[in-house]
């Protein structure tokens, strides 16, 4: 294969290092989470239009059925995890603390593994269109977190061309190792679900990115894609948010995405390993997004476990499964610690984009000590995305929309790098937030 990528280009520009914290983990086989008495799915389960319900309550439904379809071109299909009754269509609490609609499946006492979906034709067989249906009715989205749907990184306007396909193994995030277990365990199908990727959008050469931390991933998957046949591994330094799709494109291709554009303004496709394995087992086995691999760990976490999750089991429950708590537990993100989200209930359920529980037996040490900014500069230093978080945390306290937008907020991706380091603790990323808001409500009237 022709050489494209600098074999010295190993990470990219900025960046933090905070502690792995995936040695609880890193080695534990997936286990399987039985069912529980209820699931609860909220219509709202990936960037976009939320599902629009299907089924009514009362209604019997069997593993695999649709029960929401698309609310618009950026948005997916959801479907039962399990067979059951349809208890109530009702607010429920969510992870972003707010009570949101769900679909409530009451779970039948037999219910069992049987999947009612028709498996789709074989996809060299489907039309561009046709395929895209197909991933979008199956209900997928990037799994690493950010639940974007993935049709529509296959939706290639007009001309647009694509030239690499890269499947994302970084799993940069502290703690967590679902993305690790799957490429290990099931190489097979990353490959497999890249293959798919890249014979659709007629591109010949693929790369999959993984951290160094992972060398039996590495070695499974180069095993698995075979010598000389378009795809390559590549191993990339550790380093965090590594796994940001424009960051890992700049360790991998040294080039840069640019301010406000897509990898596909670059020619290039990046999809989740989780979300490729996925695509595999939809077109081989016809199983759409009813369950996810989690990482239940953290030091308030009595058995850490990797654990496939059908979607709408609620926290409480994932965490039973692995022992309940340790005494002591002060704070369960949902999500890595560094993007994820503190929860304040075990209610809560699991969402496509759910990829880790951790538990903390002391919140952060820095919370709530916030001094004065002393120009340090390492939040400059940190921004993968050479943002200045120093001045755009000032603007956002002066509530300076104008400038905001002028200093690129919008390219804050919240990775939270600059809080990490910041001396003074200053909560840089929420504040982040606070900007980005504020930018959407000026350009809103
Ligand atoms: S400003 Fe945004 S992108 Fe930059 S380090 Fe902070 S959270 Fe990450
Ligand atoms: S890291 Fe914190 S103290 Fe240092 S310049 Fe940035 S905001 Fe100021």
């Amino acid at each position: 294969m022709q050489r494209l990528v600098e074999s010295a280009a190993k990470s990219f520009r900025h960046g933090v290092h905070p502690g792995e914290h995936k040695d609880a983990t890193h080695h534990l086989p997936i286990e399987r989470m039985p069912f529980v008495d209820e699931l609860v799915l909220p219509l709202a389960q990936n960037i976009g239009a939320p599902s629009v319900a299907v089924v009514e309550p009362g209604q019997r439904v069997a593993r695999g059925q649709k029960i929401a379809r698309p609310g618009g071109f950026v948005s997916t299909a959801l479907h039962a995890p399990v067979s059951g009754t349809i208890r109530a269509i009702e607010l429920r609490p969510t992870a972003n603390g707010r009570r949101e609609p769900a679909i409530v499946i009451k779970t039948d006492p037999w219910a069992a593994g049987e999947l009612a979906y028709d498996r789709p034709p074989d996809p060299a067989s489907l039309a561009h269109a046709e395929f895209i249906q197909w991933v979008q009715d199956a209900g997928f989205v990037g799994l690493g977190g950010a639940a974007f749907p993935t049709h529509v990184k296959l939706s290639v306007p007009e001309g647009k061309k694509v030239r690499f396909v890269v499947a994302n193994g970084c799993e940069c995030e502290p703690y967590l190792t679902c993305d690790h277990r799957i490429m290990a365990e099931r190489p097979g199908q990353v490959v497999r679900g890249l293959r798919l990727v890249m014979a659709r959008l007629g591109v010949t050469r693929g790369y999959v990115g993984v951290e160094s931390n992972k060398p039996d991933a590495i070695e499974a998957l180069k095993t698995a894609a075979g010598v000389d046949a378009g795809i390559e591994v590549i191993a990339l330094d550790v380093k965090y948010p590594q796994g940001a799709e424009k960051m890992l494109i700049d360790a991998i291709f040294r080039r840069e995405v640019p301010s406000g554009r897509l990898p596909l303004d670059l020619e290039m496709v990046v999809q989740n390993v989780g979300t490729l394995a996925g695509l595999a087992d939809l077109f081989d086995r016809g199983i759409p997004l009813i369950e996810r691999v989690v990482t239940v760990t953290g030091p308030g976490i009595r058995r850490p476990a990797n654990v496939l999750v059908p979607l709408g089991t609620p926290l409480g429950a994932v965490i039973e499964h692995c022992g309940g708590l340790l005494p002591g537990t002060r704070q369960i993100i949902l999500g890595g610690p560094m993007m994820g989200m503190a929860q304040k209930s075990l209610d809560v359920p699991i969402v496509k984009g759910a990829s880790g529980i951790v538990a903390f037996t002391s919140v952060s040490p820095r919370a709530g000590m916030e001094q004065p900014c002393i120009r340090c500069g390492r939040c400059l230093d940190a921004c993968p995305m050479f943002l200045n978080p120093s001045r755009l945390a000032v603007a956002a306290r002066n509530e300076r929309a104008d400038m905001l937008e002028a200093m690129h907020i919008a390219d804050c991706f919240e990775c939270a790098s600059c809080s990490f380091v910041c001396p003074s603790s200053i909560p840089l990323v929420q504040l982040m937030r606070v900007g980005k808001g504020l930018v959407r409500q000026k350009n809103a009237k």
